[in-house]
Order: C-alpha cells, then sequence, then structure tokens
C-alpha cells in the first residue's frame, strides 16, 4: 500500500473570511471539516444539508484544494449553479474550474471528449423525449414487428420501458414482468426493437437521455486508463439529495470516486419521490454498509421553518411505516402562523384566493419571489394560471411544456444540429418536413439520398460541398423553391472552411432565412415565437460553440434539470411548480393547491391501494410542507366540475385528514 501524501498549494491570502465554527451547528462543522474519507450526512429537511455541501466546498478549497479536483453532483444545473456563486462569495477563488451540475451534464461533458470509445461520434446529438420517440417509431416501423395483430406497446411506453431497465440496471424480463405485465406476450418483440432502437442510436449519432448516464458508467467500466485518470482528479465527489438517485447512478459515483476516493453524499429518505423513475432509497440506507469507513452525521435540527410549519411537517410524515424516525427540532422561535387549511368553492375561487393572499402579502413587503404556489400535477396550475395573469401578478413556471420544448425552438435546433451532426436523422428529417409538398415517403427518400451523398463523414466539408450535396437532392417538384430556399440558409450556417458559425449567428441566419416565413404559415402566435427566438438568440450569446450550446439546449429541456436560462433567477416572480420539481428550494409563503383525495394522493394510487406507493406520495407530501419557512397554505376546491356527470363534491386529502386538528387553523371563506 503506497503512502498517501497531500499536496497543498498554502496561500494564506486565497483564504477565506468564514468563520466556520459560527455559521454552522456541531454537526455541521464536524462534516464540514471533517477528514477525507466517506461520510454521510443523513437529516431531514430544511436541516442545512445543502449547506454543508456548500461550506465543505469552500473548506476543501480554503485547504487548498483545486476546484477542478472538486466534483459536486446536485439535483439541478440550477441548484449547482447557486452553490457555486455562493462558494465564490465566501473564497476568494475562481470556481469555474470547479465541477458541477447533474448527472447527465456531467456525463455529458465527460462523454464529449470519449464519445468514440462507446460507439459514437465526436458531435453526437441529445434528443429530448420527443426526438426520443419520433426515432423510435422509426425503429418500430422498420423492425417488422406487426404492430396492429397483437397487443403492441406504443413507442412512449417501449421508451418507459427502456429508461426503466437502464437506470435499474435491470433485465428486461424482470422490468416488463414487475412493471407491464401486460406485455409479456410480446417480450421477444420489445427486445428486438430494443437491440435496433441501440443500432439506430449509434448509427444517427443520437444518444437519449439515459445514454448519458449509461455511456459514462460504460466508458469508466471498459477504460481503466480513462477511469483512472478522472479517478485522480476527481479527488473530492459531493452528492446532494442522494436518496433520490437510482443504481445507474450510483454506479456512476462509484466509477467515479473508486474504492478508496473521497465522497460525501447527504440526503433524506423521508424526502424520496423518485422511485417512479427507478430511484431506490436503499442507496442511501445501505450506504454506510457500502462503504465500511463511513462517517454517519445526523442533523436533527430544522433551521428553515417556523415551529408551526415544522411540527405539522413530523406529524405528516409520523404516518409513515417505513421511516428512519426523525423529529425534527425548531432552531426558529415560534411566533408564526398556524398553517391554514383553506376549502374553497371550486377550483376559480382557490385561484382567486391564492392571487388575493400573494397580493396581501407583496403589500406586507414580501417578495414575488419568496412566494410558490405547489401542485401535485402541472394541469393543477391552470387557474391559478389564468388567474395571476388577469392581475399582473408575475410568475414563473417550472412544469409542463418548458421553453426549450416548444415547436419553434426545436425547428430551429434541428438546422444547427444537423450542421454538427450529419448523421442525425431526426433532425433531418424534422427540417425536410417543414417543407410544403414533402410528406413522409419523400423525407425518408431524402434521407436515404443524403446517406449517399457522401456527406456521412465526421470531418468538416468545405461549405461547397455541403451546397452541392444539399442543392442536388431531389425534391418534389412542387417543393423545389422553398427547398432551394432551405438550402441556402443551411448553406449559411458553416465558414467557407466547413465549420459552424457561432450559434447566435445560426439561430438569426435560420430565423431570417426560412423560419420567420414558416412560422407566420403555421402559428397563429407566430409574434411570440418570434420573440422566443430573439430570447433564445440571447441565451445563446452564452455559448461560442454550437455543440455546447445545443448539450445546454438539451439538457435544460430534460428531466432532471431546470428550465430556465441563468439569469431568470432573478426576476421577481411567483414560482408555480410541481412538487417533484420543488425539491431542495424554500419560501417565506407556500400555496399548496388542490390537495383533495384522489388529487393528492393520486386516484391510481388509491385505486390500486399499493402501501409502498401511498407512502411515497406522503413523503410528497411531506417535502411540499417543509418548502414553507414562515406560511402555509393548505387549499383545495370543494366542487369539482367535470362536463358530464355533473358536480363532483371533494373531499380533504387524507394526508390533510390523519392530520392532528390543533397542529392548523381551518379558514371559512366567505365571498361577499
Ligand atoms: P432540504 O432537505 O429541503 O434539501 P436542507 O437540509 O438541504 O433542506 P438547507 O437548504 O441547506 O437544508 O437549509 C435550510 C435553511 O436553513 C437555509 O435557508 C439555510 O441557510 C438555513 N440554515 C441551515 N443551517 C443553518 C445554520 N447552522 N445557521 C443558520 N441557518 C442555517
Ligand atoms: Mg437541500
Amino acid at each position: 500500500m503506497p503512502r498517501e501524501y497531500t499536496l497543498h498549494t498554502s496561500n494564506p491570502e486565497r483564504r477565506s473570511a468564514i468563520d466556520y465554527r459560527a455559521e454552522l451547528n456541531d454537526q455541521q462543522y464536524e462534516a464540514v471539516t471533517s477528514a477525507p474519507g466517506q461520510a454521510l450526512v443523513i437529516a431531514g429537511a430544511g436541516s442545512g444539508k445543502t449547506r454543508t455541501l456548500t461550506y465543505r466546498v469552500a473548506w476543501l478549497l480554503d485547504n487548498g484544494i483545486l476546484p477542478e479536483n472538486i466534483l459536486l453532483l446536485t439535483f439541478t444545473n440550477k441548484a449547482a449553479r447557486e452553490m457555486l456563486e455562493r462558494v465564490q462569495g465566501l473564497v476568494p477563488v475562481e470556481t469555474q474550474q470547479l465541477w458541477g451540475g447533474t448527472f447527465h451534464s456531467i456525463g455529458n461533458r465527460i462523454l464529449r471528449h470519449h464519445a468514440e470509445f462507446v460507439g459514437f461520434r465526436k458531435g453526437y446529438s441529445i434528443m429530448d423525449r420527443e426526438d426520443q420517440k419520433s426515432l423510435m417509431d422509426t425503429v418500430i416501423a422498420s423492425s417488422g414487428i406487426d404492430t396492429s395483430s397483437f397487443h403492441f406497446p406504443k413507442s412512449t411506453v417501449l421508451c418507459e420501458i427502456f429508461s426503466l431497465l437502464t437506470n435499474t440496471l435491470g433485465g428486461l424480463h424482470e422490468v416488463i414482468a414487475d412493471r407491464f405485465e401486460h406485455f409479456i406476450r410480446v417480450e421477444d418483440q420489445i427486445e428486438e426493437v430494443w437491440r435496433l432502437y441501440e443500432l439506430k442510436k449509434r448509427e444517427t449519432n443520437s444518444m437519449d437521455f439515459d445514454d448519458l448516464l449509461a455511456l459514462t458508467v460504460a466508458l469508466l467500466e471498459e477504460n481503466p486508463d480513462v477511469r483512472e485518470r478522472f479517478q485522480r482528479q476527481f479527488q473530492f465527489v459531493l452528492v446532494d439529495e442522494f436518496q433520490d438517485t437510482n443504481s445507474l447512478q450510483c454506479k456512476m459515483i462509484d466509477m467515479l470516486v473508486g474504492e478508496d476516493g473521497n465522497l460525501m453524499v447527504v440526503g433524506d429518505d423521508a424526502q424520496s419521490i423518485y422511485s417512479w423513475r427507478g430511484a431506490d432509497v436503499q442507496n442511501i440506507l445501505q450506504f454506510p454498509e457500502k462503504h465500511h469507513r463511513t462517517h454517519v452525521h445526523k442533523i436533527e435540527v430544522n433551521y428553515r421553518s417556523v415551529p408551526e410549519v415544522l411540527h405539522l411537517a413530523n406529524a405528516a410524515i409520523a404516518n409513515n411505516s417505513g421511516q428512519i424516525r426523525k423529529a425534527l427540532q425548531p432552531a426558529r422561535p415560534v411566533g408564526g402562523m398556524l398553517p391554514a387549511l383553506v376549502p374553497l368553492d371550486n377550483p376559480g375561487a382557490q385561484a382567486a384566493f391564492v392571487a388575493q393572499r400573494i397580493l396581501e402579502l407583496r403589500d406586507e413587503g414580501v417578495d414575488f419571489r419568496e412566494m410558490a404556489v405547489l401542485y401535485r400535477a402541472h394541469f393543477h396550475s391552470l387557474e391559478i394560471q389564468m388567474e395571476l395573469t388577469q392581475r399582473g401578478i408575475p410568475y414563473q413556471i417550472t412544469s409542463g411544456l418548458r421553453f426549450f420544448e416548444q415547436a419553434h425552438v426545436k425547428d430551429v435546433a434541428a438546422f444547427m444540429k444537423l450542421i454538427v451532426n450529419r448523421h442525425d436523422e431526426v433532425s433531418f428529417m424534422r427540417i425536410v418536413r417543414m417543407i410544403p409538398g414533402v410528406g413522409n415517403a419523400s423525407a425518408g427518400r431524402l434521407w436515404t439520398d443524403w446517406r449517399k451523398s457522401g456527406m456521412l463523414t465526421d470531418e468538416d466539408v468545405p461549405r461547397a460541398t455541403l451546397a452541392a450535396a444539399l442543392h442536388g437532392l431531389k425534391v418534389p417538384k412542387k417543393a423545389t423553391s422553398v427547398w432551394e430556399q432551405f438550402a441556402y440558409t443551411l448553406e449559411e450556417l458553416v465558414t467557407e472552411e466547413g465549420k459552424p458559425v457561432p450559434p447566435r449567428s445560426m439561430i438569426q441566419s435560420v430565423t431570417e432565412g426560412v423560419y420567420l416565413d414558416y412560422m407566420k404559415s403555421k402559428f397563429e402566435n407566430y409574434e411570440q415565437r418570434e420573440q422566443d427566438l430573439e430570447q433564445l438568440a440571447d441565451f445563446a450569446d452564452n455559448f461560442r460553440e454550437p455543440l455546447e450550446f445545443l448539450g445546454q439546449l438539451a439538457l435544460l429541456s430534460g428531466v432532471d434539470t431546470d428550465n430556465k436560462p441563468a439569469d431568470d433567477g432573478d426576476k421577481d416572480a411567483v414560482t408555480l411548480t410541481t412538487i417533484h420539481q420543488a425539491k431542495g428550494l424554500e419560501w417565506h409563503a407556500v400555496f399548496a393547491v388542490w390537495l383533495a383525495d384522489g388529487m393528492f394522493p393520486h386516484s391510481r394510487v388509491i385505486e390500486e391501494g399499493a402501501f409502498g406507493a401511498l407512502e411515497e406520495e406522503r413523503r410528497l407530501f411531506y417535502v411540499t410542507i417543509t418548502r414553507a419557512k414562515d406560511e402555509l397554505y393548505m387549499t383545495y376546491p370543494l366542487i369539482w366540475h367535470q362536463a358530464r356527470d355533473g358536480n363532483i363534491m371533494q373531499k380533504p386529502s387524507r394526508f390533510v385528514a390523519e392530520l392532528p386538528k390543533e397542529l392548523f387553523e381551518l379558514w371559512k371563506i366567505k365571498a361577499w
């Protein structure tokens, strides 16, 4: 065993002025300043786990660890950014070099330089869910499987099956038997589609989101040299929200950290809410067994919420049996308001109540950005969105169709993607289908011609060669003049030598060259969309390389990531979000809406009666309550209008009904 010796670049001037003792409690301090090794911080909501990680990074930098030797894995890119900004404010060290972000973004960063190792090429595209679905459709169509004669899963379901398979490191048979039992008869055909899909991705040089993790793992597993390089680089690995990691992510961590590497993970088993996507709470519970020398740090104080909110949270989670018991103690003094339970006549009244309280709070001096409306499902936000819009209350929404997933953004991105990855069939098809007179059949033929045109190489091709290939494609007669236009536009996206021009110029060329006309013919609200594209061009200013920009774009529309360009966080706006997306965040006032049984917990969970699923819903409820610092409003509409069956009366969520009455106050709302 070689002796380990650490080099420090000790420069007292570059140390921070943090008083670690004063700014942290004993347990946090112990974790922050702990010796290298493996550590687990397991503690309840709002106890400062994320704060502990932030200070740990600062501590490491203060002790001479170089930023590039630190890897910080967080739930969203935004979370990573915020933590690094905080550290930057604390320590006079350039933190840009530090590796921080989601598992997907880190995977992408690693794979960009090693794509050839895993059967892809350098400029690979990243497909979002919609791209993935359309590639899957192509694969199914080409497989020769007669999907009409028996019950065969749709492409979205196949994507889901393959995703679970990848994320849980399970076998196809297990996944189908466990969760998709009704497809067991067509297992062989599903396996065949899977094989073809894997091939197709390589052929079109396109990865799906899961590949960003799975291929990173494969790369590191199969290439000891590469693995060693990264293990040497990442001397300190830190992971937030560890309770929601799945097997694949865990494996990725193992590969990056190595046997004896330094790993600190933080999490809360009571907030594990992603098992439907393959997360496994056992990863955190069994961490100490897996890593024998783990130091376990527990924090039992909550700094976020007033005691009134905290007591309610403790009571809510106490109804779960499969939880490590931890009754959090409040650090803050009593004196807040009791959480409110507010039944309202109907969804419209619920929205009106939320809007009115928001305005009152604002008048009391609370910023909009300190308020959030949380819901179980995206459609619960519709009336609220309308009401806030009517009253001119600014809000930002982090659920539902995101900015980057809208058709016009994706259309423009398709041009860019094809330029940097000429193998990208999905983008090629998307572009040619925009041309009037080009249907599926002729699009398919054009793709075949494109493949034959010698364009499927990885080297830059001079603009003239590209132009010749583009103009050489035989489009249907009535599409000729529009195609010319498209071809000229595509040409403009490269320099004479064939290098892609900067992303902003690309977006402008596409918009001015062809897309504005297309939008006018296709969309009613094209002006709004035009503004979106201007905003996209502004966002692109942050990137010199189209590849970098496209990578970010794909990740921003991804499942595990936040969805806004960096600057949006500064806007003073109310947040509207699903609870799943609200993890780790906190606000002065939280409105938990639609707390009716059947909405939350979800009726599907109630009907299936699966105990584990109900407990997960209850953890989701716990996450909801613990987002509130000072004020919590739990609302639900008594009547839910449903078109045909007339009025449906609703009961409060069983999670509310089981709470002790003295822990909240019932509000009776009257219209005047
Ligand atoms: P969650 O489980 O929701 O992710 P968490 O455990 O990560 O929560 P943080 O977000 O780190 O908790 O902290 C919650 C709040 O408490 C933050 O506003 C944080 O600044 C504050 N806080 C944490 N520890 C301390 C402390 N020792 N002194 C003062 N404030 C603290
Ligand atoms: Mg946190």
